[in-house]
């Protein structure tokens, strides 16, 4: 069979989960170039020969899967475009330096519109000292997409991988978790009503936090620095972008260990706590922290004798400790009883 043969069957994208159609699309891939340290696997590429090295990272927010246009400013858009490529250097122990942004957009959007979105990524930009350095236009028969590739540098000293946890690591987590996810559950919820009931005035401010996190989260580049004032470097690290369950399982997977950590010590703000109490009786906050995602908080492990230094930071809550290779990832709950986490992840 020639090399460009196509093979015979068809096997439908859903029969996989995102992870394992990564790897199967990426598995025969190696690395040919001695400057490239890290490949696919990781929050971004490492790539260079010297001490210090460039990172790279990548992601596409598609509207009608990422983002509706119903209720999602394209200022709010432009910045969260940035912010959660950003996010994915924060959680290399990186600092970002450039991104190039690549646009896909219909006829339905104008000039004007644009000019917004463009507003938001200045303003990202601006915020993380980020410069806007190239990209690419393009037109697009339904909706909006938007990639936007982020360039940063760490030294290899301070750079952290998903692998390096090791037994009895703690693991620490920034922020609150869940909240960016109840945002999103709110404004579903204002969309019908509206849908029904055109004249509906929504009243949406007493979710304001939850709002802002899912519509503006931040790349945690303040916990990065706090970490490297502090002389602390993380053993391991990644972001939350697909829920608590999902990352843990990424880092186990990654470390070849297990964690336990503890349900009441998982972070979540009363806002989270108050939406899921309206949406449902059966909705457990906690739930919503570890398969929401979109908070783009950093979860990171530490060895013992950063506990000192890390116990007092101020937006970083210590939730368990790693466990032995072969042992699952678990919660335990109040009732001490033991939950074994499963991915169920974010719908993007
Ligand atoms: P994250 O959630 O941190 O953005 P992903 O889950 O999107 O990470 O990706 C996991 C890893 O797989 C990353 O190293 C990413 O660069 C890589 N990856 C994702 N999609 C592709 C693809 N289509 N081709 C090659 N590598 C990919
Ligand atoms: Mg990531």
């Amino acid at each position: 069979m020639s090399e460009l043969e196509y093979q015979e069957g068809r096997t439908e994208l859903n029969a996989f989960g995102e992870f394992a159609l990564i790897d199967r699309l990426t598995d025969e891939f190696e690395p040919c170039n001695p400057s490239t340290v890290k490949g696919v696997g990781d929050d971004c590429a490492v790539i260079g020969d010297g001490k210090i090295k460039t990172l790279v990272t990548t992601q596409t927010l598609a509207e009608g899967i990422h983002f509706d246009m119903a209720y999602t400013p394209l200022k709010h858009l432009g910045y969260k475009a940035v912010a959660v490529s950003l996010s994915n250097i924060a959680a290399m122990n990186g600092t970002p330096r450039q991104i190039v942004v690549s646009i896909a957009v219909s006829n339905r959007y104008s000039v004007e519109a644009l000019e917004e979105f463009y507003a938001g990524i200045r303003l990202c930009c601006q915020r993380y000292d980020v410069d806007l350095v190239g990209g690419d236009t393009n037109s697009s028969r339904s909706g909006m997409v938007v990639t936007v590739t982020a360039i940063g540098e760490a030294d290899e000293a301070k750079l952290t991988y998903r692998s390096g946890a090791k037994l009895h690591d703690l693991v620490c987590v920034s922020g609150d978790l869940g909240s960016a996810y109840s945002g999103l559950l709110i404004l579903e919820r204002e969309k019908v009503t509206f849908q029904a009931n055109p004249n509906f005035q929504p009243d949406l401010d007493s979710y304001d936090y939850v709002l802002e996190r899912y519509l503006k989260p931040e790349p945690r580049l303040d916990i990065v620095k706090m970490l490297g004032d502090a002389g602390v470097v993380p053993t391991s690290m990644i972001d939350v972008s697909d829920g608590l369950a999902s990352e843990l399982l990424h880092i186990c997977k990654a470390s070849q260990c297990g964690c336990e950590v503890y349900e009441e010590r998982i972070p979540i703000d009363y806002q989270t706590t108050r939406v899921c109490s309206e949406m449902s009786q059966n909705m457990l906050p906690v739930s919503n922290a570890l398969n929401g995602g979109g908070d783009y908080e950093l979860l990171f492990t530490i060895d013992q004798k950063d506990y000192d230094r890390v116990k007092e930071m101020e937006g970083v809550h210590i939730i368990g400790h790693i466990t032995e290779q072969g042992l699952p990832a678990v919660m335990v709950t109040p009732q001490n009883s033991t939950i074994t986490l499963v991915a169920q992840g974010f719908r993007d």
